[in-house]
């Protein structure tokens, strides 16, 4: 018993480091509004509030046929969509496994050629219609391809990029294992088109679409509410926002001589925050030891500082650092317990030397979801899963409680600072203050949304719509967020009730298509 006291305590010290209290959260909001201006004013900001040319949200009244790549990693994804004008669409999709040396080529080329043949081989499997007319312009009949037949396209590419127009962009840098020197600097649709072009398809690559642009889209038009969509929200392996703004506040690119052309009836832009960067300076993210370590051993010490306490990618790897400095207690060790109650035949509790904990990256952010949702007595769950993915065997259940109280504190952590994110957009958007039915993103709809105000609000919410393993798979990550939206001194319990939260799928399949439509209205 004096064992498990001595632990509980230790486990207790150590979830405490990762409070968030509801100052902290209010301190962190006003951090944050002051770097969304910041960013919408001038470049080289913390918060880089990209202006992405797309001006107006769907309303869940759009049809048509479109196209849509996706371009982020390991895959890549082609899809058509039809949308059917009711708030429902059709997805048609096929995905490839990116080759390997295509990543790391010697020219961008053969990357794009690459990309062009998988479209082509889309649509010669799902739509011999759009096809036909391509081999008859290979073959030197040079009849250009009919308005109905050309397919917009919205492509999503998820690496840095400098975007100029609705559909240019130049590329940044590459990240996620990519090494295509050639491409740097050059506009990443362009390099499409040519190579689409090449093969004669009747496909136009109409916008560049960042995934969290594309979930904000998707999310508009598929939500039943009144009102467009307020923000789109990414938790997955990384985080980011892109959320409607004022025109007229994106002062840096309102001002700009050079910028693209857009459309300026709608007052409005949708901007790409690039939130993970937000407070990289620490004035109020909270910083742990953990957090410390994490960022010091990461490839970009200082950067991403709101994403390192935020994102997939990195909670795994706080909680693994907490425990390491539970089993390297020299008092109450933890994973050390001779395990006398328990029924397996080795009862006491072994670290193996194969163990994914004593590796950097070890831990993966799902651990946190099994600690949060096993309630079990003697939490079966995580002491099987600490058993059969991380090696450590016959853990107690005091032992177990400790694991859980440090992963819930890392995950509550988490789902606070994303509140202040949320809050922040809600706050500086002026949207609680807007009495409702006098929102300028309206839906003018005549249809009946399918699904109606089952909540009987008025037209008053205020939409967010989230996307990512974390958000989804989390326990209680929303209800988490909900709490501290209710500390914040401007939303408070009124204001967090207008909020509503639900999930977009797809935002890289029918978002995107939103995208091309939009795009394709103002070209
Ligand atoms: P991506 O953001 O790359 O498109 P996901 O949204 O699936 O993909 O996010 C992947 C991240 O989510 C990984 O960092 C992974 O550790 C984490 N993750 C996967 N499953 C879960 C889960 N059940 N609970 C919490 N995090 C998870």
């Amino acid at each position: 018993p004096t064992r498990s006291m001595a632990l509980a305590e230790q486990a207790k010290r150590v979830a405490a480091e990762f409070e968030f209290g509801d100052d902290a959260v209010n301190k962190a909001v006003k951090e944050f509004i002051r770097e969304m201006d910041e960013g919408l004013e001038k470049e080289g900001t913390e918060m880089s509030q990209i202006p992405t040319y797309v001006t107006a949200v769907p309303n869940g009244t759009e049809k048509g046929l479109y196209m849509a790549v996706d371009l982020g990693g390991t895959n890549f994804r082609v899809c058509s969509i039809q949308l059917h004008g009711n708030t429902t669409f059709s997805l048609t999709q096929s995905k490839v496994a990116i080759p390997r040396e295509l990543m790391v080529a010697k020219t961008s080329k053969e990357l794009f050629s690459f990309l062009a043949k998988q479209i082509e081989a889309f649509l010669k499997t799902h739509h011999e219609e759009h096809y036909a007319g391509t081999l008859r312009r290979r073959e030197g009949n040079s009849v250009p391809p009919q308005h109905d037949e050309i397919f917009n396209l919205g492509f999503t590419f998820s690496f840095p990029v400098n975007q100029i127009g609705i559909n240019k962009g130049m590329l940044m840098r590459w990240t996620k294992g990519f090494d295509i020197q050639d491409a740097v600097g050059k506009d990443v649709c362009a390099l499409l088109q040519h190579e689409i072009d090449e093969l004669h398809l009747p496909v136009k690559v109409a916008a560049l679409v960042n995934d969290t642009v594309g979930t904000l889209m998707a999310r508009s038009y598929t939500s039943p509410g009144k009102t467009g969509t307020l923000l789109g929200a990414i938790f997955g392996t990384g985080t980011n926002g892109a959320y409607v703004e004022r025109l007229d506040k994106v002062t840096k690119l309102t001002k700009d001589k050079n910028a693209g052309e857009y459309d300026s009836s709608t007052g409005e832009m949708i901007v790409n925050t690039e939130w993970g960067s937000f407070d990289n300076s620490l004035r109020t993210l909270p910083n742990t030891p953990y957090d410390i370590e994490l960022d010091e051993k990461s490839v970009n010490p200082g950067i991403q500082m709101f994403e390192k306490r935020v994102s997939g990618m990195f909670l795994g790897e706080l909680l693994r650092l907490a425990l390491l400095k539970l089993i390297k207690d020299p008092n109450v060790p933890l994973f050390t317990d001779d395990n006398s109650s328990s029924n397996d035949v080795h009862s006491t509790t072994q670290i193996h030397d194969s163990s994914p904990i004593w590796k950097q990256w070890g831990l993966d952010t799902s651990f946190l979801s099994v600690c949060a949702g096993d309630s079990s007595p003697g939490y079966r769950m995580l002491r099987q899963t600490l058993d059969k993915d991380y090696d450590i065997s016959a853990v107690s259940a005091e032992d177990a409680e400790a694991v859980r109280e440090i992963a819930a504190a890392i995950g509550r952590r988490a789902a606070r600072l994303a509140a202040v994110a949320i809050a922040g957009i809600v706050i500086n958007t002026g949207r609680l203050d807007r009495p409702s039915g006098s929102a300028t993103t309206e839906r003018k709809s005549s249809i009946e949304p399918p699904r109606g105000d089952v909540d009987g609000s008025d037209g008053d919410e205020i939409d967010v719509g989230v996307d990512g393993s974390l958000v989804e798979f989390y326990p209680n990550f929303e209800e988490y967020i909900r709490e501290a939206l209710r500390a914040v001194a401007e939303i408070g319990t009124k204001g967090e009730k207008r909020v509503r939260i639900g999930i977009a799928k797809d935002g890289s399949g029918v978002g995107a298509a939103l995208i091309a439509l939009v795009a394709g209205q103002v070209a």
